[in-house]
């Protein structure tokens, strides 16, 4: 990790030098170590970016293309992800400082979407619609065309396969592909992009990396020749690429934070649940816009149940992401340890007890690790509870009856994910008809995969990403008539048939 790499732009297929002199610094949050550069993208790198989009999205090469020819490129595709998932899995850590085992599983597992949308492309069957005008003399079908331009942004905290949810369905439907990675992340994305070039068919300008920050992604979503934006980061900037697709009048997918409930039953098996509470907030050093940041747990149990998990919580093993021993890694930048830091401040001053945690350890390099943090005595309506911390911050939070756990779990803006452990099964349904989130795990808690959508209620966002519910997202429905009786009738005397 000695030498430093300066990267380009990636745009129409090739490595583009920034029109700006403007760098921003990569660097291995473990060591903060800088080890590579990325471009501040300009508007007008963003701007050849859309032009080199739309016009691949124009082209024969990539219009004319038929069902099982885009198939078989996005099967191209699957196997560069399966040949260098470690490499860009490392890359990962090397930005964002998470586990390398967790960053590989998610890099290794990135073939798995594209080869879902690629049987999309070969299975997708037509629609006729049986249409009553005319007495059903009238031919009608429904054509499903591409938008055209995406205009994709992303977050650090799982910087590749995050951003696959949306490219894969993407150009599964025909569509080309301008992405914004975050200024954090940026260099697994110009890796990708440089790979699928050197090694599949995939024609110039489909899909194109612009590195920057806020102001990059800002100039993308303000763009007029962008059909269509698809954002994963926090509420506030979802806020702003929402009203700018309110302004273009472009559809719009935002993916947001959360505050997810994990919620404990006295009947629940009690160890599994309380390794699925830890799973749920420490795995990724709770940097994951689905962690189980509030637990809620029922007073028969509550105290055993703390106990216990302290008493895992302070045998995670931190250190070196790179390390498979390793359990938790640093934060991922410095601000971001600030604003935790913060959050448990709030909360010991709101009256809630720190039980473990909340300082960095001193024996482990850098200013960026912070002990996996307990805290109990909290309410709901703490700011530690209705807010995302998005760090190791667990509260937990105790309940008396079913009715109470629903009430408090659905009392948030958000509504990305919910978990119960029970081994009442009626009580499962029931709660998983109930719960105002739109992934609800029991027995479990943060599963996604790539044939079952994901989404959230509330304020966690609007559309949905993975499964076919996520075609829906990048394609237009065309309703086309066509009269089969050969006679028009009066225009000016009205009939319903
Ligand atoms: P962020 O909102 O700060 O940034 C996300 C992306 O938006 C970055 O690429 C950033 O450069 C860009 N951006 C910033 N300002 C912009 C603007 N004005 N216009 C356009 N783009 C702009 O989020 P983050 O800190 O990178 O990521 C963490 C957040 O992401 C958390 O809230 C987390 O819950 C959320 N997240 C959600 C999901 C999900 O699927 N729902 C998944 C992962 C992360």
């Amino acid at each position: 990790m000695a030498t430093e790499t300066r990267y380009d732009q990636f745009i129409d297929g090739e490595f583009r030098e920034s029109t700006g002199d403007e760098v921003t610094d990569v660097t291995y949050p473990y060591t903060g170590e800088t080890w590579a550069r990325a471009p501040s993208g300009t508007d007008a790198d963003v701007a050849a970016a859309v032009e080199a989009a739309r016009d691949a999205f124009e082209s024969a090469a990539w219009n004319e293309l038929l069902p099982t020819e885009r198939s078989d490129l996005l099967l191209q595709i699957a196997d560069v992800c399966e040949r260098h998932g470690d490499e860009l899995g490392e890359l990962e850590t090397r930005q964002n400082g998470k586990l390398l085992t967790e960053m590989q599983a998610g890099t290794n597992g990135m073939a798995e979407w594209f080869r879902y949308y690629a049987s999309h492309c070969r299975t997708d069957e037509g629609r006729v619609v049986p249409v009553e005008a005319k007495g059903g003399d009238v031919f009608n079908y429904v054509r499903q065309e591409p938008l055209g331009v995406v205009g994709g942004i992303t977050p650090w905290n799982t910087p590749l396969l995050l951003s696959v949810f949306k490219i894969a369905p993407a150009l599964a439907t025909g569509n080309t592909f301008v992405h914004k990675p975050s200024e954090i992340t940026p260099i697994s994305a110009l890796r990708f992009a440089e790979l699928i070039y050197e090694e599949t068919d995939l024609p110039d300008g489909v899909y194109n990396v612009v590195a920057g920050d806020g102001e990059t992604g800002a100039a993308l979503t303000n763009h007029t020749d962008v059909d269509k934006l698809a954002f994963t980061g926090g509420v506030e900037t979802g806020r702003k690429v929402g009203a700018a697709a309110g302004r273009n009048i472009v559809p719009v997918t935002l993916e947001l934070g959360g505050k997810s409930p994990n919620i404990v039953f006295p009947s629940a098996e009690f160890e599994n649940a309380v390794t699925g509470a830890l799973k749920g907030i420490f795995a990724a050093s709770g940097q994951s816009c689905m962690a189980g940041s509030r637990i809620l747990v029922h007073e028969e149990i509550h105290e055993a149940f703390v106990d216990r998990f302290l008493e895992r919580a302070e045998s995670i093993e931190l250190g070196d992401p790179m390390d498979p021993e390793t359990e938790m890694g640093p934060l991922a930048f410095d601000r971001q340890w600030e604003t935790v830091r913060e959050y448990i401040d709030s909360g010991v001053d709101a009256g809630a007890t720190i039980r473990y945690g909340g300082d960095r350890p001193e024996e482990l390099p850098g200013e960026l690790f912070l002990r996996p943090t307990v805290l109990t005595g909290v309410d709901n309506e703490m700011r530690i509870a209705r807010e995302e911390i998005f760090g190791p911050v667990a509260t937990v939070i105790p309940f008396g009856s079913e009715a109470e756990a629903l009430e408090i779990a659905n009392d948030t803006e958000y509504g990305l994910g919910a978990g119960v452990w029970t081994q009442d099964m009626r009580q499962a349904f029931r709660l998983a008809e109930r719960l105002e989130a739109g992934n609800v795990w029991v027995n479990e808690f943060r599963l996604a995969t790539w044939n079952s959508p994901s989404g959230g209620f509330g304020d966690s966002g609007i559309g949905r990403e993975n499964g076919a519910d996520a075609l829906d997202e990048y394609r237009s429905a065309k309703s086309v008539y066509i009269d089969t009786a050969g006679d028009i009738p009066d225009p000016f005397v009205y009939s319903p048939d």
